[in-house]
């Protein structure tokens, strides 16, 4: 009845549902456990009418000219250089960290004399990454390597992962590099802002095809329906697919705590993450993101918690490392050979993907998937 099933109505699940049923016609079934489509990407209205991100800020930035473009089939957008500042014992400074921010930190002529050696070192715009910075032997670039790495790295990190720096994939402290510009912004893309009526509205319309059917409220429930023929793609977590049997992969997980003040603005930024102090990581502004005019405004507050593989917890973000990919490829080594089976997405594949990535490798996931099936007729 159905040429494919796709586990799973995020990012990955939506865009290869649209790439299956659009290029090769084929027919879709997407199984949703959720209420909603959109994934983590979910937004809505909440009880002030006011637009929220259930499951924390999603915004979307990219360089990739071909994802931008296939997004806006299905959105306009609210196009804008997203701007963070890190709360430092009440003062607020530009992160990433920049040559703006060296002037905050500094007084003029130390900030010039560190801002010359960061350029002579590194280049004008180059992004270097803390740990990088760290292995500078310089004694002006250690002082500013210390102070960026105690007052921006450590203690966000450390409440984030539970782990200093050190001691997680370098990769994710590369995400926010020490940048030698006067670029404010959070990411260097061309592109970066927000659907202008939201994910949700985004989504809807990537799943508004002909042959697409959606279930929501639908728990997929194993590889039995590989039997049918059709094909399976899976963008869930693999260890709960394989019933835990290899041990349970590590994540990260969350608590939000949304408030809402009767004030126009609660703070200056969209996201203002709070790097010495706090037991919660940001507090993001929703009303700077969507350029939502309305009364009030609600802020979320977020809490890092273990993930525990309780029922109502969710498993947000992939601790990657050694030990961690070891157990991934043991579950991989049982699916990597089917046939007909897929697995797509930031917990399928157990990655920390960017939305712009997983649009990419979704569509590259269906174009295989097509030649792969025209190959087998010829
Ligand atoms: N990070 C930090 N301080 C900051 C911002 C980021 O220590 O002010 C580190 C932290 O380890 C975080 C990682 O950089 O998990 C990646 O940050 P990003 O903002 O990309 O995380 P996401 O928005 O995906 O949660």
């Amino acid at each position: 009845m159905y040429d494919t099933i796709i586990a799973g109505a995020g990012i990955a699940g939506s865009v290869i549902a649209r790439e299956l049923a659009e290029g090769d016609g084929q027919k879709v079934l997407v199984l949703e456990q959720r209420n909603h489509i959109g994934g983590n990407c979910y937004d809505r209205a909440d009880e002030h009418g006011i637009w929220i991100h259930q499951y924390g800020p999603h915004i979307f930035h990219t360089n990739n000219e071909d994802v931008f473009s296939y997004l806006s089939r299905f959105t306009e957008w609210n196009l804008f250089g997203h701007e963070v500042a890190a709360n430092i014992w009440g003062t607020l400074i530009p992160v990433p960290f920049n040559l703006n921010t060296l002037y905050k930190v500094y007084n003029r002529e130390k900030a010039n004399k560190l801002e010359k050696k960061l350029i002579q070192f590194y280049g004008m715009e180059s992004r270097v990454p803390i740990l990088e910075l760290r292995k500078n032997k310089d004694k002006d670039i250690v002082e500013i390597a210390d102070y960026v790495y105690k007052n921006i790295f450590l203690y966000y990190t450390m409440k984030q992962w539970g782990k200093n720096p050190e001691e997680i994939d370098e990769a994710v402290t590369a995400r926010v590099p020490i940048v030698i510009s006067y670029d404010n912004r959070y990411f260097a893309d061309k592109y970066q802002g927000m659907p202008l009526h939201g994910y949700t509205k985004m989504f809807e319309n990537i799943l508004d095809h002909p042959n697409i059917e959606v279930k929501l409220n639908t728990r997929f429930t194993g590889l039995d329906s590989l039997s049918e023929g059709a094909n399976l793609v899976y963008t869930g977590a693999l260890d709960e697919l394989l019933n835990y049997k290899f041990g349970t992969l590590p994540y990260r997980s969350l608590d939000f705590k949304f408030e809402y003040y009767e004030q126009e603005f609660y703070q200056q930024n969209s996201v203002v993450n709070y790097t010495v102090n706090e037991d919660f990581t940001r507090i993001t502004e929703f009303k700077h993101l969507t350029g939502q005019m309305i009364k009030g405004t609600t802020i979320v507050k977020e809490y890092p918690k273990a993930y525990t593989g309780m029922q109502e917890e969710i498993p947000y973000y992939a601790i990657e490392n050694k030990e961690s990919r070891k157990i991934y490829e043991q579950y991989n080594s049982i699916v990597k050979d089917l046939d007909n089976f897929y697995l797509l997405g930031r917990l399928a594949e157990f990655k920390y993907y960017n939305i712009d990535a997983m649009v990419e490798k979704a569509i590259e996931l269906a174009k295989r998937m097509i030649q792969k099936k025209n190959h087998r007729r010829n």
